[in-house]
């Protein structure tokens, strides 16, 4: 499943060629998506984008009369043709772009979603999202005060929107790894130094992995169909029963929330 950096990476492979441009029109060849393609989509024709932007895992591209909104869902990706090519049978949506490429989706699963906003500060899917974890909102002092009395694993709490987005499965357990934190612990027993080195960790691990050009896993590659280098690094993700990189004890796995969970036992309190 595309995360934060996949996202990102996703993001910064396209806006160069959409950014400034015109959208001529989109051809839409299959709407049933997690929700319905919406019909402004569908009905586009010659208009500029302004910017290209993201928001947690949604892509954003601000056009002169809205937006559109783009999630990736478990399978989703895009890519630039610089030239037009026969679309195959996973292709379902294509923006046609006046410097005559193609941004094209492509989504096995069609668990994501292509939706219009007149106006993002009344959009559905973008209201009650956390902070940006990459912002300077998101810190060890907003991490240290909203975990304060919580009794959820530190695990599944980090993983939810509404206290910062997109910090996925593979994110959670790679910045516990290095923050030498716990999973299983409650999020209340995280000392104000904790919280810190925490949300330092969630910021390296995520800055790492999108210079890396996100994580390969399944279905992911970046839009110009170049594989992701993050999984290389990666200390405890699917390493489950593997020696620790750092101390060589066995990768421990456990489940948090139905989620896998990996960590080391020796080098994580
Ligand atoms: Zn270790």
């Amino acid at each position: 499943m595309p995360e934060l950096p996949e996202v990102e990476t996703s993001r910064r492979g396209i806006e160069p060629w959409l950014a400034g441009q015109t959208i001529l029109r989109a051809e839409v060849r299959n709407a049933r998506l997690r929700w319905p393609v919406d019909q402004e989509i569908i009905a586009l024709r010659d208009q500029r984008v302004l910017s290209v932007q993201r928001r947690a895992k949604y892509l954003l591209l601000e056009l002169e009369k809205g937006w559109i909104i783009i999630h990736l869902g478990m399978s989703g990706r895009l890519r630039v043709l610089p030239q037009p090519q026969p679309p195959e049978k996973h292709d379902h949506v294509d923006l046609v772009i006046s410097n005559g490429c193609i941004i094209r989706y492509t989504d096995p699963r069609r668990f994501g979603a292509w939706l219009w906003s007149d106006d993002l500060r009344t959009s559905r899917v973008l209201a009650h999202l956390g902070p940006e974890p990459l912002s300077d909102t998101f810190d060890g002092r907003w991490l240290y005060q909203k975990s304060r009395n919580k009794r959820t694993s530190i695990k599944p709490w980090l993983m939810d929107n509404t206290l910062v987005v997109g910090v996925g499965n593979i994110y959670a357990s790679e910045s516990l790894f290095v923050a030498g934190i716990l999973p299983g612990r409650a999020a209340g027993s995280l000392s104000e130094e904790e919280a810190g080195l925490l949300a330092e960790s969630i910021k390296a691990v995520l800055l790492r992995s999108i210079e890396q050009g996100g994580t390969t896993l399944r279905d992911f590659l970046q839009s110009d169909g170049k594989p992701g280098y993050f999984v290389q690094e990666l200390q405890v993700y699917g390493r489950g029963g593997e020696a620790c990189r750092v101390c060589g004890t066995p990768i421990q796995l456990a489940k948090h929330g139905q989620r896998s969970t990996f960590f080391c036992p020796a080098c994580q309190h």
